[in-house]
C-alpha cells in the first residue's frame, strides 16, 4: 500500500471508536445505508489499494445531529489529517442520484497557510486555492450575495486581498482563520441544506424516501495546483450516449474539482486526439496509471465508473468514482459488455436494464441534449418522436404523404375513418382521449408517436389552427414535433436520436428469453403489425382486432353496403365480397407467424362506427350506393346509440346479425387450410368479444362449429381450431365457471373491463384523469397501470373460477396493460399463460417478464 494512504494508524482510533465519524479503512464499518453511496464507494477503492486520499465518513445520524446544532468532535476529525493538509467536504447520499449539497474545497486555507503555500506551490496557485475557498464560504456558509465580489476582477494575490477585504466589509468580521471553525461551519451548512424543503422535494422527485439520510465525507485535498504537472479531471472508459468502449473525459492543468468540464475551459483530451492536445501526450505515465486504475474499478466495482482524479506533480490520485451517466441505449450496451467480459453474470445484466427505458431504444427520440420549445404537455400515448408539418384532416395527411412530406395529423379525436390519415402521418395529436382511446391504441400498434388529451391547446379544427396557452397560433404547414415518450408538443425540429436495435439489444433479449416463464404475444391487426411482432420475437398474436381490416381503401364501401343492406340476401351479397378479402388477410397473418398461434377476435365495434360522420362522407356514400343523401343521413341517425360502447357491439352483433361472424369464421378456416398447405399446420384461435352470458357463447359456438364442419367437408381436409372468450365485462369474470367449459381459452380485455368496473369512459376519462391522479383519488391512470385492487380482483376471480371449471383453459390478458411491467407481475402471480401487447412493447414485456422470473429464482423483488 502506498504509505501516504495508510489509514490504519493510531490516529484513527479516536474516530473509529465513534460510530458517527469513521476513518475509511478497508475494514471500517461503512455502509451505503448508514454513510451513503460515496463513502461506501471510497471504501471499495481503498480496498483495491488505489491512491485515494485519507477520508473520514460522517454517518446519516451524525449529519442529522449537525443539522440540529450538535457538531461531532471536530478536533478528532482534524486529528485524522496532516495538520498542513487542506480538506474538502462532499455529500454522500444513499443513492448518488438523489444529489446533495455541492462540495466545498480547500477548507483550512487561512493567512498562515497561504504564506506557507506561496513557498511550496508559488503565489499564484496559493492565492487561487484561498480565493476559491473564501468565495464558496462567503456565498454558501456566510450566505453573502455573490454580487459582493463583483468588483474583484483581479486574480492572484491582488484578487485575494480584494476578496478578503470585501468579505470583512460585508460581515464586519475577519475571514475565519481556525480550520476547526471553518470545518464546523461547512458541515453545519451542508447538513442544513439537505434538510431544507426544496432539497427534500427535489430528491423525492428522484425517488428518495421522505426521510432519506445524508452522509458527508471529509477528505484530504490534493490541490491540483502547483509545481510540476498538476491538475484535475474525470475519465470514463465508455461513451455515455452509445455505451461503446471509448476513453472520454477531460483534464485541466492547474485546476480543482470538476473545473476541467467547465464550458470554455482550456481542457485537454485524455487520449491522443486529432482535435487537440491530450493528457496522453503531456503526461503519458499518469495517463497509463489512470487507465489501469479505471479498468480495475470497472472490474472490481462491477460497473462502468467515472473516475474523478487529481494529478499532483505527475502522480495520480483517485478522489472518487461515480456510476457513469448513461442513455438507455448505453445502459443496454454497458450491461451486456460487463457480462461478456465476465464481470457480471448474464442474469445480472438482464436485471440492470429498466424495461421502461427500452421504449427509448425502439423509437426515434428527441435528443436529450436538444433545446425544447414546449408548447404543451398531453398524455404520452405512444412513444417515439417525429417532426412534421401539421395537417387537420386525414385527406390532407394522405396528400402530404403523396408529396413525401412528413406530416402530423391533428384531430379533436380520431375515429376509424382516420386510419388512412394515421397511416399517412408520422405522428398524431388529439385534443381528447386517454391512454386506451382510438388514437392511442392504433398509434401504439403502428409504432406511431402519439399524444392524446392535449387539452392545454385550443383546437380550432374548422379554422385549421392550433392556439397555444401563450397565444402562439399554428396553422396548416407549420412544423411541430410530437414527443410521444414525454407527452410534450414541441415547436420546430429539435435534434433526434435514431432507434437502436443493435447487437447488444438482441443479445440482452436472448438472455432475457432464457429466463422468462410467462409467454409474450403481440396485438397485431395487419400483416405489417404481424411482421413487427415477428421481428420482436413475439410468441404469437394474442389479439387481432379484425374490424381494423375493414378500413383499408376499397373495403370500407363494401362494409357500408353490408351495413346498409335491408335484406338478408343483400347482406349476404356484400359479405360474399368481404370474404375473400378477409381470407387473404388471415392467410397472410398465418404465413407471417409461421405456425405460431394467432388469436383472431370476431367483429367487435358497433356497426355505426363504419358509417360516415361528416356531410362529405355521407354524400360520397350516397353516390356509391346510389341513394339520396337524406336516406344515408336517416340511416346513420337510426343506427346511432346513446351509449354505443355499451350497446349493440361484440357478441351482441354475433347473436343478432350472425351472418357477419359466419363470414369471418369461414374466412379464418379457409385461410387455415390455405396457409397449412405450404407451411406448419395452423391451429387458429377464434375469440368472441364482450361476452357477459354463457348462452351467448353457446349460440356463437354452435354456428362456428357448423361453419368449421362445412369448410372441412367442402375442402376434404380436417383441421383443429380453438374457440375462446374475451373476458371484458365484470359479469363474464363473475360467471367464468359456467363460461369456461365451452372454451379453450379466456383472454382478459382489461381496457373494457377497466371501463366497466369503474364506470369510466375510456375515451373521456383523459379530461379529468390528471386532476384525479394529482388529488390522489387514483394512484395512477387505471387505463395505463392495471388497478390490481379492483379490476385485478375481477381478473383473479375470473381466472380462478374459469380454471376450476376447466383446468386446461389458457389464461391471458390482451388489454393495453399487457405491455406494462407492473401488470405483467400481476398476471404472472395469478398464473396466466401469456400476456399480449402492442408489437412495439413486446421487448419491454420480454425483459420485464425475465426480471420477474430472475427475482423469483433469487427470492427477492426485481
Ligand atoms: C379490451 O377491451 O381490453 C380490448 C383489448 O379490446 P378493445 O381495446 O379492442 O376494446
Ligand atoms: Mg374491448
Amino acid at each position: 500500500m502506498n504509505p501516504s494512504y495508510a489509514a490504519g494508524n493510531s490516529k484513527g482510533a479516536a474516530v473509529q471508536n465513534n460510530p458517527d465519524t469513521t476513518l475509511i479503512t478497508p475494514d471500517a464499518p461503512v455502509a451505503a445505508t448508514t454513510h451513503g453511496g460515496r463513502a461506501k464507494c471510497l471504501q471499495r477503492l481503498v480496498r483495491l489499494d488505489l491512491p485515494v486520499p485519507r477520508t473520514v465518513a460522517l454517518s446519516f445520524d451524525a449529519v442529522h445531529q449537525i443539522a440540529e446544532g450538535q457538531l461531532p468532535d471536530i478536533d478528532a476529525i482534524l486529528g485524522e489529517f496532516n495538520p498542513t493538509s487542506l480538506l474538502c467536504v462532499r455529500p454522500s447520499s444513499e443513492d448518488p442520484d438523489w444529489g446533495g449539497p455541492g462540495a466545498v474545497l480547500n477548507i483550512g486555507m487561512n493567512d498562515a497557510r497561504y504564506v506557507d503555500l506561496c513557498d511550496t506551490l508559488g503565489p499564484t496557485a496559493a492565492a487561487a486555492l484561498y480565493l476559491r475557498f473564501v468565495q464558496t464560504y462567503a456565498v454558501h456558509v456566510a450566505r453573502l450575495d455573490p454580487d459582493v465580489f463583483d468588483d474583484v476582477v483581479e486574480e492572484g494575490p491582488q484578487g485575494l486581498s480584494e476578496m478578503l477585504h470585501a468579505y470583512e466589509t460585508e460581515t464586519d468580521e475577519v475571514f475565519p482563520q481556525e480550520p476547526g471553525e471553518q470545518l464546523g461551519a461547512v458541515l453545519r451548512t451542508m447538513a442544513r441544506a439537505w434538510e431544507g424543503t426544496s432539497a427534500r422535494l427535489l430528491r423525492q422527485a428522484k425517488g428518495a424516501p421522505a426521510d432519506a439520510g445524508l452522509g458527508l465525507v471529509v477528505q484530504e485535498m490534493i490541490p491540483g495546483l502547483g509545481l510540476g504537472e498538476s491538475g484535475s479531471g474525470v475519465l470514463q472508459l465508455a461513451n455515455s450516449t452509445t455505451g461503446l468502449p471509448q476513453i472520454t473525459g477531460r483534464y485541466l492543468s492547474q485546476s480543482q474539482g470538476r473545473d476541467a468540464l467547465g464550458a470554455g475551459a482550456p481542457s485537454l483530451y485524455l487520449g491522443c486526439d486529432p482535435r487537440g492536445p491530450s493528457l496522453e501526450e503531456k503526461a503519458p505515465g499518469a495517463f497509463d496509471d489512470l487507465k489501469t486504475h479505471a479498468a480495475l474499478m470497472r472490474e472490481k466495482l462491477r460497473e462502468e465508473m467515472q473516475v474523478e482524479f487529481v494529478i499532483e506533480n505527475g502522480s495520480v490520485h483517485i478522489l472518487d468514482g461515480v456510476r457513469v451517466q448513461r442513455s438507455s441505449r448505453a445502459a443496454v450496451r454497458i450491461a451486456v459488455r460487463l457480462a461478456q467480459d465476465g464481470i457480471i453474470p448474464e442474469q445480472e445484466a438482464v436485471m440492470r436494464v429498466d424495461p421502461h427505458t427500452l421504449n427509448e431504444l425502439l423509437h426515434r427520440q428527441v435528443d436529450p441534449e436538444a433545446e425544447r420549445d414546449v408548447l404543451t404537455t398531453g398524455i404520452a400515448a405512444s412513444p417515439g418522436a417525429a417532426t412534421g408539418k401539421i395537417v387537420f384532416t386525414s385527406a390532407e395527411a394522405q396528400a402530404s404523404a403523396a408529396r413525401s412530406e412528413p406530416c402530423i395529423l391533428i384531430r379533436r379525436e380520431t375515429s376509424p375513418e382516420d386510419i388512412r390519415g394515421m397511416h399517412a402521418a408520422v405522428a398524431v395529436l388529439t385534443e381528447k382521449g386517454g391512454i386506451t382511446s382510438h388514437a392511442a391504441v392504433i398509434g401504439r400498434g403502428m409504432g406511431l408517436p402519439c399524444i392524446v388529451g392535449a387539452s392545454g391547446l385550443r383546437f380550432q379544427t374548422k379554422k385549421k389552427a392550433l392556439m397555444a396557452p401563450d397565444g402562439r397560433i399554428f396553422k396548416t404547414g407549420d412544423v411541430l414535433t410530437i414527443d410521444g415518450t414525454s407527452g410534450q408538443v414541441l415547436v420546430g425540429e429539435p435534434a433526434m436520436l435514431e432507434a437502436a436495435l443493435d447487437d447488444s439489444f438482441q443479445t440482452l433479449m436472448g438472455w432475457a428469453d432464457k429466463e422468462r416463464d410467462i409467454g409474450i404475444r403481440a396485438n397485431a391487426d395487419t400483416p405489417a403489425d404481424a411482421q413487427t411482432a415477428r421481428n420482436f420475437d413475439a410468441q404469437g398474436i394474442g389479439l387481432c382486432r379484425t374490424e381494423h381490416m375493414f378500413f383499408e381503401p376499397g373495403r370500407l364501401t363494401v362494409m357500408r353496403e353490408m351495413i346498409f343492406a335491408e335484406t338478408s340476401s343483400g347482406r349476404a351479397a356484400a359479405l360474399e365480397r368481404l370474404l375473400p378479402m378477409q381470407r387473404d388477410d388471415f392467410t397472410q397473418l398465418f404465413r407471417i407467424m409461421q405456425g405460431k398461434p394467432v388469436c383472431i377476435r370476431l367483429f367487435d365495434p358497433p356497426l355505426h362506427e363504419f358509417l360516415p360522420a361528416t356531410r362529405t362522407g355521407q354524400r360520397e356514400l350516397a353516390e356509391a350506393l346510389d341513394l339520396q343523401v337524406s336516406d344515408v343521413t336517416r340511416r346513420v341517425e337510426a343506427m346511432s346509440e346513446y351509449n354505443p360502447m355499451l350497446g349493440l357491439r361484440g357478441v351482441r352483433l354475433g347473436v343478432t346479425v350472425p351472418e357477419i361472424y359466419d363470414m369471418q369464421a369461414r374466412a379464418i378456416f379457409e385461410a387455415t387450410l390455405e396457409a397449412s398447405k405450404h407451411g406448419a399446420a395452423v391451429v387458429p384461435e377464434v375469440m368472441i368479444p364482450l361476452v357477459s352470458a354463457k348462452r351467448e357463447v353457446e349460440l356463437v359456438k354452435a354456428r362456428i362449429d357448423t361453419v368449421a364442419a362445412a369448410v372441412a367437408s367442402e375442402m376434404g381436409t380436417d383441421f383443429d381450431y380453438r374457440l375462446g372468450v374475451m373476458m371484458e365485462t365484470p359479469r363474464a369474470c363473475l360467471r367464468a365457471d359456467e363460461i369456461s367449459p365451452n372454451t379453450a381459452f379466456l383472454s382478459f380485455g382489461t381496457n373494457d373491463l377497466t371501463q366497466m368496473t369503474y364506470g369510466l369512459s375510456r375515451d373521456d376519462a383523459g379530461r379529468f384523469m390528471s386532476a384525479y391522479v394529482q388529488q390522489g383519488v387514483f394512484t395512477e391512470d387505471p387505463f395505463h397501470v392495471l388497478d390490481t385492487e379492483g379490476v385485478g380482483e375481477l381478473l383473479k376471480l375470473g381466472a380462478e373460477r374459469g380454471r376450476a371449471a376447466q383446468p386446461n383453459v389458457t389464461l391471458s390478458i390482451c388489454g393495453e396493460h399487457g405491455g406494462n411491467p407492473e401488470s405483467i407481475a400481476f398476471c404472472r402471480d395469478a398464473g396466466f399463460d401469456y400476456v399480449s401487447c402492442s408489437p412495439f412493447r413486446v421487448p419491454v414485456a420480454r425483459l420485464a417478464a425475465a426480471q420477474l422470473a430472475i427475482a423469483h429464482k433469487l427470492g427477492g423483488d426485481p
